[in-house]
């Protein structure tokens, strides 16, 4: 009978939850989802001087705003540590381990004595092989000791899910240590202890922890458990084909989540990180992705990080999302631009929905929506120089253009976008200009830009009174111009 499916996701907190965990996370999650079996989340903080329990909250924000729920309760390893310590008695009572009594000073000479011999080195196994005396004799002298694992000749083989076989020499494992003189476990024995404690059916983490599992696989021996499947996940390297880091700009999820992207959408981008349905297909949805997903279908070659991808389907999942959806998504980052108060949100809600409604389709982030939307909620908008530069180069010019469709929007019967154009058409006829001579000014005198939505509709949106203050502001300005140009 297969067993169970139960996964982990085993950050150690050290830092805010980079993307690369979050992929981990991911794979975990989907992999468990697609499955039926249990995702289960346990906190790696054994190292107590680089773990903090504001990274702890932290991951868990994250996570949960990603949407990546675990089952069952978190476990801590640094609550476990008495628990690690009689595991690994255990196993120097069923002589799998063993205490070795020999000092950093004295392992560091015979490190150097087989440097000097050309020889690597690994623990020589001399305290395996203490007579009871001499193991009395050190206990008595209250020497320090750690427990070492003892680990057999031979080789260690596994069938990585993603990798295929792997084999390494148990001479290039040595006799590893599994808890330190001053009682604390180490890394690879509260793994293995913990993958055996929560039923782990299957080990999925990142490429960098392969070198860890030949370990890993001696110690679930050594207890005499089954081992878990292993699924070791591709590196996820910057556009330059280094592993991603700092340099390449933000890589903790948190950074992206302040940047306006939905947890849809990097949840698409990261499973796309190294895997794939085997067609040209992108865009997915959560539920597409729970239901598709598969270890099978993970690629072991490294996967570039791209930026660029990241937006655009971010672009895609805002698209799907009605106006309604959007608004408690997209408000809180016009409140953080200081567009607006929460009186305000709730006075303009339906106008704030046409806004939402009307820049949807330009936006790739949430920010973009505040970005692009700014000159509906300013008081006087900013000229961008270059969109000056473009469109209003003969400002005599301009100003009589703008002035002429002031008059009509000032006297039009009706304040629709379809009216708003027939009515700018009609002028631009009237002097022989293209419509875009008049578009393009004015969109600049009521935005500030040279791009952005359909001018119609965003003047019906700053409704008469601010368009034709706009458009005076900018004839005035203009006029300004003209006149120190003279
Ligand atoms: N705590 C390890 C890390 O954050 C993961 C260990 C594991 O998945 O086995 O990289």
């Amino acid at each position: 009978m297969p067993r169970p499916v139960r996964v982990r996701f085993a950050p150690s907190p050290t830092g805010l939850l980079h993307v690369g965990s979050a992929h981990t996370a991911l794979f975990n999650w989907l992999f468990a989802r697609r499955t039926g079996g249990a995702f289960l989340l346990r906190i790696e903080d054994t190292d107590v001087e680089r773990s903090r329990q504001e990274w702890v909250d932290a991951a868990l924000d994250v996570l949960t705003w990603l949407g990546l729920h675990w089952d069952e309760d978190i476990v801590s390893q640094s609550r476990r540590v008495a628990f690690y310590q009689q595991r690994a008695e255990e196993l120097v009572r069923a002589g799998k381990a063993y205490y070795c009594y020999c000092t950093p000073e004295e392992l560091e000479a015979r490190k150097q004595e087989a440097i000097q011999q050309g020889r690597t080195w690994q623990y020589d196994r001399r305290c395996a092989h203490l007579s009871e005396t001499e193991r009395q004799r050190y206990e008595e002298q209250g020497t320090p000791r750690v427990i070492r694992l003892s680990v057999p000749p031979g080789k260690t083989r596994f069938t990585d899910s993603i990798l295929g076989d792997i084999e390494v020499g148990n001479s290039t494992i040595g006799d590893f240590v599994l808890v330190r003189s001053d009682g604390w476990p180490l890394y690879h024995l509260a793994v293995v202890v913990d993958d055996i404690a929560m039923e782990i059916s299957h080990v999925i983490r990142g490429m960098d922890h392969v070198s860890n599992t030949p370990k890993h696989i001696q110690l679930f021996q050594a207890f005499g458990y089954e081992l878990p499947e292993f699924a070791h996940l591709p590196n996820i390297l910057g556009p330059d084909k280094k592993k991603l880091s700092k340099r390449h700009g933000a890589v903790s999820v948190s950074e992206y989540r302040d940047a306006g992207y939905l947890p849809d959408g990097i949840v698409n981008f990261l499973a796309l990180l190294g895997w794939s349905t085997g067609d040209d297909r992108e865009f997915f949805t959560r539920a597409e992705l729970m239901a598709l997903f598969s270890l099978e279908q993970v690629n072991k070659r490294d996967t570039v990080f791209d930026l660029q991808k990241l937006h655009w389907l971010n672009g895609q999942h805002i698209n799907t999302l009605s106006a309604g959806e959007l608004f408690p998504l997209v408000t809180p980052f016009f409140i953080r631009d200081g567009l607006i108060d929460e009186a305000g949100l709730a006075a303009q809600r339906a106008r704030i929905l046409q806004v939402i409604e009307l820049l949807k389709e330009r936006c790739r982030t949430l920010v973009d929506f505040a970005t692009q939307g700014r000159f509906f909620f300013v008081d006087q908008v900013d000229y961008n120089p270059k969109a000056v530069e473009k469109h209003w180069k003969d400002g005599e010019r301009v100003a009589e253009r703008m002035q002429w469709l002031r008059d009509r929007f000032a006297s039009a019967s009706e304040f629709s976008a379809e009216h708003l154009e027939a009515i700018t058409r009609d002028v631009a006829d009237a002097h022989g200009l293209k419509a875009a001579e008049l578009i393009h000014p004015t969109r600049v005198a009521l935005t500030g830009e040279m791009i952005g939505p359909s001018l119609f509709e965003l003047i019906v949106l700053l409704g008469k009174e601010t368009t034709l203050a706009r458009l005076d502001r900018a004839c005035a300005a203009l006029g300004e111009t003209v006149r120190v140009g003279k």
